[in-house]
C-alpha cells in the first residue's frame, strides 16, 4: 500500500450516527470516500454508484471471488463491501480515504494490519438508539428490532482486542452530532 495518504475507519452500529458525521467529513477537500456495494435493495433517496453500488448476490459473489474486496461483512442478510481500487488510488494521491462499515469488516482491516485511524461510533444507549433508527422512517419494525439486536453485538465486540491492539483507536459517545464531527475532525487535522 502506499502510504502518502491515509485510511479513517468510521464505524458502529446502525443509527449511532456514522452516516452524519460522514457527510461532514466528505466536505473536506482532501477527502475522497469509499462507494461500498452491498445486495441489499436501496432505501428510498438511495443512488446507485453514490450511496452505494447496488449489486445482485450473483454478481457479489462473482467480485468476492476475483478478489475486488477490501473487506467484506454479511450483516443483517446483506453483503457489504469496499472495492479495493478506489481507496488504493486516493492513498497514492496523497487523500484521506473514508470508508464507513460495520465492525466484522473494520476487524479484517485490523487483523490484516492495514494502518489507519479506527473510530467507533456509539450511541448514548440503546434506546436512544431504537428512537433514533424509528427516526429515520427507512426501516421496518422487525428490521429495526434485528438492527438494534446486531448494535448490542457490536458494542460488545468493539471493546475486543486483535493481536493486543484495541480494535478502536477512539470511540466517540455521539450525544451532539456537532461535537462528535468535531472530535473526529480534530483527530485528522490536529
Ligand atoms: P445500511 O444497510 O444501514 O446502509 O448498512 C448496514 C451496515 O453495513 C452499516 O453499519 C454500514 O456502515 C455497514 N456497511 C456499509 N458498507 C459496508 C462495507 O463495505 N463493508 C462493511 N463491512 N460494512 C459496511
Amino acid at each position: 500500500m502506499n502510504d502518502r495518504g491515509r485510511l479513517i475507519v468510521i464505524s458502529g452500529p446502525s443509527g449511532a450516527g456514522k452516516t452524519s458525521v460522514c457527510r461532514a467529513l466528505k466536505q473536506h477537500a482532501d477527502v475522497e470516500f469509499s462507494v461500498s456495494a452491498t445486495t441489499r435493495t436501496p432505501r428510498s433517496g438511495e443512488r446507485d454508484g453514490i450511496d452505494y453500488h447496488f449489486l445482485s448476490r450473483d454478481d457479489f459473489q462473482r467480485r468476492l471471488g476475483e478478489n475486488q474486496f477490501l473487506e467484506w461483512a454479511s450483516y443483517n442478510g446483506n453483503l457489504y463491501g469496499t472495492p479495493r481500487w478506489p481507496m488504493d488510488a486516493a492513498l497514492s494521491r496523497g487523500k484521506t480515504f473514508l470508508v464507513e462499515i460495520e465492525v466484522k469488516g473494520t476487524r479484517q482491516l485490523r487483523e490484516r494490519g492495514v494502518p489507519g485511524i479506527y473510530v467507533f461510533i456509539a450511541p448514548p444507549g440503546l434506546e436512544e438508539l431504537r428512537r433514533r433508527l424509528e427516526h429515520r422512517g427507512s426501516n421496518d419494525p422487525a428490521e429495526i428490532a434485528q438492527r438494534v439486536r446486531i448494535a448490542e453485538d457490536e458494542m460488545r465486540a468493539a471493546k475486543e482486542t486483535v493481536a493486543g491492539q484495541p480494535l478502536y483507536d477512539v470511540t466517540l459517545v455521539n450525544v451532539d452530532l456537532q461535537a462528535t464531527i468535531r472530535a473526529v475532525e480534530a483527530l485528522l487535522w490536529p
